[in-house]
């Protein structure tokens, strides 16, 4: 069972639109989660097979066994360990604002009655619905650069996301700003097929060698370095 297709392929489902952590470069799959990936396979002696599909789609792809374990800065929540499991967190994130520089909007509170993009199937979608943005207030976008477009063009009045995208989107414009700081505490993780017990150990068995040796800071300053 499961998604691998010989007894030594780990098929792992990656979403493409959270740069700096994974996106999609002339075809290509790249991104700190995929040299994380690629780094602890090599440490414990499997191969992994990049199949990339929209954020929403990873956990039901885990339960119906059609993947083996996804990297995508997916947010460990309790909702979620239901129906998959979690790697130990390899990075500490959070939610923030994004704006045009010329909004009024300041906090997470002027954020109500406004509309606020973000991509679908998220924890972002989670806080705003927590936080009083009404239903209909959230444009939710398969892919977030959908989000920041809507953003741009007057389609939606704020971005809110994990904060390292919306720091990598503000380093490619001039015309955008973070306010209210980092809203929430949020750590990432990798999921793990709730079958795969095994898969689940050299997981975390690779993430601890990669910290203790050096790779893993190697990658953090190659692809987060100024990510504060
Ligand atoms: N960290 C967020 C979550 O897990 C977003 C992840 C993503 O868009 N790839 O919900």
């Amino acid at each position: 069972s499961g998604g691998s297709n010989d007894n030594n392929t780990i098929i792992v489902g990656a979403d493409t639109t959270f740069p700096p952590f994974e996106s999609e470069v002339n075809g290509k799959v790249t991104g700190f989660d995929i040299d994380m990936v690629k780094a602890i396979a090599k440490k414990e002696g499997f191969k992994v097979e990049i199949k990339t599909m929209p954020f929403e789609g990873l956990i039901p792809a885990l339960q119906a066994g059609s993947l083996d374990m996804a990297v995508a800065g997916m947010t460990i929540k309790s909702d979620r360990m239901k129906n998959v499991n979690f790697s130990n967190a390899y990075y500490k994130s959070g939610l923030s604002i994004l704006v045009k520089k010329d909004s009024k909007i300041k906090n997470v509170k002027d954020l109500k009655g406004h509309l606020v993009a973000t991509k679908k199937g998220t924890s972002s979608v989670d806080y705003l619905t927590s936080h009083g943005v009404n239903g209909s207030d959230i444009k939710q976008f398969k892919d977030i650069n959908d989000a920041y477009q809507a953003l741009e063009n007057g389609g939606a009045d704020a971005v809110l996301f994990d904060n390292p995208v919306n720091i990598n989107f503000k380093s490619k414009r001039d015309n955008v700003k973070i306010v209210g700081g980092l809203l929430t505490g949020e750590y990432y993780g990798i999921a793990v097929n709730k079958k795969k017990a095994d898969l689940l150990k050299k997981v975390n068995d690779g993430l601890a060698k990669m910290k203790k040796d050096g790779e893993y800071k190697k990658l953090f300053d190659k692809y987060l370095d100024g990510d504060t």
